[in-house]
């Protein structure tokens, strides 16, 4: 099975999207990637998701990428009576150490971390930014802030202090235990939220080994801040422009997932762009022309994925969005501009052997009029280095790794086919023309483009190119054109 756009679709499992009838169609209709968010699933919920994906990619024999969201370092204010207050603009309001009943003039934080970073100054968001305030004094007891937007603030709403560097890691107890949980249920990449440092990363890549991929969010100030180390460190970054939006003034937001959708594709790291992308599909079967013009964008800028949150999640119409997600990468891919716009990122290649390959796969492809590059990949990396360039032609990624499969899944234009490896050259190009043939990528007469690092399985050792031309029977023909 192939899909006829190289953006990839991820789309959020929630009640509207769980059942694994529900989950088979929303795979046909378009999805690459199955996002679970664990701030919301229970740990059996988690298991039986990632069973019904399974199932279906084996009925399907296509490699589905699956997601586990972790819920990361949010906090929340304590409980007021009956469930909430009313604070003024202007106030003064308080935010005790002390657990107390909360009232319309303080309220109980449980959470040291933030009275040891806050300073007079630093901004104080409530329930998604609708409150606003800045902080006036900081004490042992309490920090005092002024009310700049005022509102109804009901018990255990998220508080964001998006000017604080906190001192926290990247992983509460309860996402360790999420952690665990997801790595024996065999996800494929990890997913950390309000990540705030590259270096935090580096403990998390610790616990996970080689068993999962990992995501960074970009959602505070602090990571845009600190963006190239995370993108160093990570295996992908995600533009979370729900939260990201909340941190920051909302206006700055296009730029900076222009910004963050660059860096990342200069890095050969793939880059999600996800929220909102479809919000009004939650209640209609038909996007807003703003919205459809988004996720545009979001394609013409080369990101490697377009995310659905809750319109797949909770929506009344999951099937129509991932069904409309697909008909605008399908039209924006074939626009005659669409090329142009994809390469205005630079992507020069830097000085290594598989970039050299890549960058020269492009250009053979380009001149010789290929119809595919087929690369041999054991842990992704060449199929990176090559989609780091995007070329204008399919890239199979032929691996005998059910794990990398997976993974390239979130990968720009990466379609993946699990092969055991080649016993040789021959044996490779026959493979290679095979493949292509028999999955629909090629036809008799047309030519393909093999890379592979020789020997085979060695990560980053891309060192040979070859071109192949396929006869009537997807064998390789004899003579060289
Ligand atoms: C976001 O904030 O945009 C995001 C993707 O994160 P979550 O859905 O977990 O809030």
């Amino acid at each position: 099975m192939r899909r006829n756009r190289r953006v990839k679709v991820l789309a959020t499992l929630g009640p509207a999207s769980s059942a694994t009838e529900m989950i088979e169609r929303l795979f046909l209709a378009g999805v690459d990637v199955f996002r679970i968010n664990m701030s919301h699933s229970s740990h059996d919920a988690a298991r039986a998701l990632v069973n019904s994906i399974r199932w279906v990619a084996k009925r399907h024999r296509h490699p589905i990428g699956v997601l586990a969201d972790l819920q990361g370092p949010k906090f929340r204010v304590g409980e007021f009576p009956g469930g909430r207050v009313f604070v003024n603009d202007g106030a003064v309001f308080r935010f005790s150490r002390e657990e107390k009943t909360g009232s319309n003039e303080c309220v109980f934080l449980p959470h040291p971390q933030i009275f040891a970073a806050v300073e007079p100054g630093h901004m104080l968001l409530l329930d998604d930014g609708k409150l606003r305030m800045r902080v006036i004094e900081k004490t042992a007891d309490h920090i005092a802030a002024e009310v700049l937007v005022g509102g109804a603030l009901a018990s255990r709403k998220g508080i964001s202090l998006p000017d604080t560097l906190l001192p926290v890691g990247p992983l509460t107890p309860k996402d360790r235990a999420d952690l665990a949980h997801v790595l024996k249920l065999g996800v494929d990449w990890i997913a950390l939220s309000f990540l705030q440092r590259g270096a935090d990363i580096h403990g998390v890549r610790g616990l996970v080994g080689e068993r999962a991929a990992i995501l960074a969010k970009i959602e505070k100030p602090s990571a845009i801040t600190d963006l190239d180390a995370i993108i160093g460190a990570a295996d992908g970054i995600m533009v979370a422009r729900g939260d990201l939006g909340v941190e920051i003034p909302v206006e700055r937001v296009p730029g900076l997932q222009k910004k963050i959708t660059r860096q990342a594709r200069a890095a050969g790291k793939p880059v999600v762009v996800a929220t909102q992308m479809l919000e009004s599909m939650i209640s209609s079967p038909v996007p807003t022309r703003a919205e459809v013009s988004d996720v545009a964008t979001a394609v013409f800028d080369g990101a490697d994925a377009v995310m659905l949150s809750a319109e797949s999640a909770i929506g009344q119409f999951p099937l129509e969005a991932i069904q409309m997600m697909d008909r605008i990468a399908i039209e924006v891919e074939g626009d005659p501009s669409y090329d142009a716009f994809v390469h205005a990122t630079i992507t020069t290649p830097q000085p290594t052997g598989a970039d050299a390959i890549a960058a020269a796969a492009h250009a053979i492809a380009d001149t010789v009029k290929l119809s595919a590059i087929v690369c041999y990949t054991a842990t992704g990396s060449t199929a990176l280095r090559v989609t780091r360039e995007r070329p204008g032609l399919p890239i199979i990624g032929l691996t005998p790794v059910e794990t990398t499969a997976r993974r390239m899944s979130l990968v720009w234009g990466v379609q993946a086919v699990m092969t055991a490896d080649p016993a040789n050259q021959t044996d490779m190009v026959s493979k290679a023309c095979r493949i292509a043939f028999d999955e629909g990528f090629v036809k008799a007469g047309d030519g393909i483009l093999i890379i592979a690092g020789v020997p085979l399985g060695t990560p980053g050792a891309t060192n040979m190119i070859r071109i192949a031309f396929v006869d009537e029977h997807g064998a390789p023909v004899a003579e060289i054109r």
